[in-house]
């Protein structure tokens, strides 16, 4: 393919086949049906030499990709958390795909970087972040920047506040070597942070300590003020702490004012982690959930999870810009320009140099849905975990698990953790839904996490009854172990499905 007329009629046919996959994504089983090394046996062992025909490219999409695809934005699709897709977002990164530039400096592509800076300080209205997290805000010395994940914007964080610290110390300290203060420096995070934030500490080699929650599955200031004296007794220099706005576990909240308040005493850097939760806070009635948020250094939210705009898609602000691009400072000739100083070159806010033009899919976002629509889908999706919930708070076999605040449910069985995750096995292995489960405070659970933009009433239906029907099977296997008051519930509950599936 090298030229545009070639472009222009095979472009049409991809467009034509991503409406019709999008339309009809229902239809497939939304986790991949597929054995590990499925996919070698179906294509050949080399390269082609000579170019092969369109035709032959499209059709091995149904025979050699789709089996082994697990259907994100199917409306059966209950696990994780959701990622985002839209139409507006792929119209943006096709033309960040055309345009191909690489924007590590402003004069690299003028554009990648002001629409960034633009569109940043956008989302930032949006969500009501303070005024000190925007680029354009009077005194603000505030900014924000795509990053491609959630776990890149937290080993951001916690680099530059190892920086801070060192910087902060040498200021009383001069004679003290960097690298032996970098060698006292700890970390805090809740037990139930996501997995990339230990990970981030791994990278940035700072020891981590996992604090405890409350019966809310939240952390706390009086969690944190314990460990910060502990840590300091021993010699030690609490640096940062990453409060969760939205854990993946459980979607649970920690107490970002407390946290916020104990930090800004000791001078630690907070960063607050709402990959998942963040979106919510573009509606009024969720703002609350970022209370405190002025006291954090940083934020980060997935504009990739909840807000349509297609991964990757991380968007990060931070208090005071200096602080990230003084903590990577190099200055090679090669990328100087005139401009240099008085324009952001974002090369300096990330780990790599490269970058797309990742704002234009935020931009298309923004303007072909409008404020409203994006509120709305929120709203939607909250609503639908609430009927969810209400649908297995009605039925007595089952418990909910944790507080119903956004878009997941978590709820078990009650029974036992090996019944729970038979339960769910049972589920996938039906191929019609696909869940996962987690640890929450020493019990197996199940999420349910309403995921696709299209998912309806019917489909939450829809998977509540074929999880029932599966702890039916799962409950009578139990049923030498299992006591009388399960039984009889099961019972009960059961026939009236059998019943059901009779008519
Ligand atoms: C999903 C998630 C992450 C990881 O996101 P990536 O963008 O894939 O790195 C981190 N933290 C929380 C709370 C998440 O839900």
């Amino acid at each position: 393919m090298t030229n545009s007329d070639d472009f222009r009629k095979w472009g049409r046919d991809m467009v034509d086949y991503v409406a019709g996959y999008l339309d009809t994504i229902d239809k497939r089983p939304p986790l991949a049906q597929v054995s590990p090394g499925y996919l070698r046996q179906l294509i050949p062992d080399e390269a082609p030499h000579q170019p092969d025909k369109w035709e032959d490219v499209m059709a091995d999409l149904e025979r050699v990709i789709m089996p082994g695809v697990t259907h994100w934005h199917s409306p059966h699709f209950h696990s994780y958390f959701p990622t985002a897709n839209s139409y507006a977002a792929i119209l943006g990164d096709i033309l960040s795909d055309a345009i191909g530039c690489i924007g590590f400096t402003w004069v690299s592509s003028p554009a990648c970087t002001e629409l960034e800076t633009v569109v940043m300080d956008w989302m930032g209205k949006l969500l009501g972040l303070p005024d000190s997290f925007l680029s354009g805000e009077g005194e603000s010395k505030g900014g924000g920047v795509i990053q491609g994940t959630a776990s890149e914007a937290t080993v951001m964080a916690i680099l530059a506040a190892k920086m801070k610290s060192i910087r902060d110390i040498q200021h009383t300290e001069p004679d003290r070597d960097q690298y032996e203060i970098m060698s006292k420096l700890v970390a805090y995070c809740s037990e139930q942070a996501h997995s990339s934030v230990e990970r981030a500490a791994l990278i940035a080699s700072v020891r981590m300590r996992l604090l405890p929650t409350d019966e809310k599955n939240a952390l706390r200031g009086d969690a944190l003020r314990k460990a910060i004296e502990e840590d300091k007794a021993k010699g030690l220099i609490p640096s940062f702490v990453c409060a969760t706005m939205g854990t993946t576990g459980c979607c649970s909240f920690d107490n970002i004012e407390e946290l916020g308040t104990v930090c800004n005493e000791e001078q630690i850097w907070l960063h607050v982690d709402g990959a998942y939760a963040g979106s919510a806070l573009i509606c009024p009635e969720f703002r609350y959930l970022g209370a405190g948020l002025e006291l954090a250094d940083s934020f980060n939210f997935n504009a990739h999870k909840w807000l349509r705009v297609n991964f990757d898609c991380s968007c990060m602000w931070v208090k005071n810009q200096q602080d990230l691009v003084g903590a990577f400072h190099v200055d090679p000739t090669y990328l100087k320009h005139e401009h240099q100083g008085q324009v952001i070159d974002y090369r300096h806010w990330h780990i790599p140099l490269g970058r797309r033009f990742r704002s234009l899919k935020i931009w298309f976002v923004l303007r072909l849905f409008g404020i409203d629509k994006l509120q709305e889908h929120i709203k939607t999706q909250v609503a639908l975990a609430h009927e969810f919930e209400a649908l297995v708070a009605a039925d007595k076999r089952f418990e909910i698990s944790a507080d119903v605040v956004l878009g997941l449910v978590c709820f078990r069985l009650k029974g036992t953790d090996d019944q729970n995750r038979e339960l769910l096995d049972q589920i996938n292995k039906t191929g019609k839904i696909f869940m996962v489960g987690a640890m929450l405070n020493g019990e197996f659970i199940l999420r349910f996490a309403i995921c696709a933009a299209t998912t309806t009433s019917e489909h939450v239906k829809y998977a509540w009854d074929i999880i029932k029907e599966e702890s039916c099977k799962v409950g009578a296997k139990e049923q030498l172990n299992g006591t009388k008051e399960q039984l009889n519930g099961s019972k009960e509950d059961c026939n009236g499905t059998v019943q059901n599936g009779k008519e």
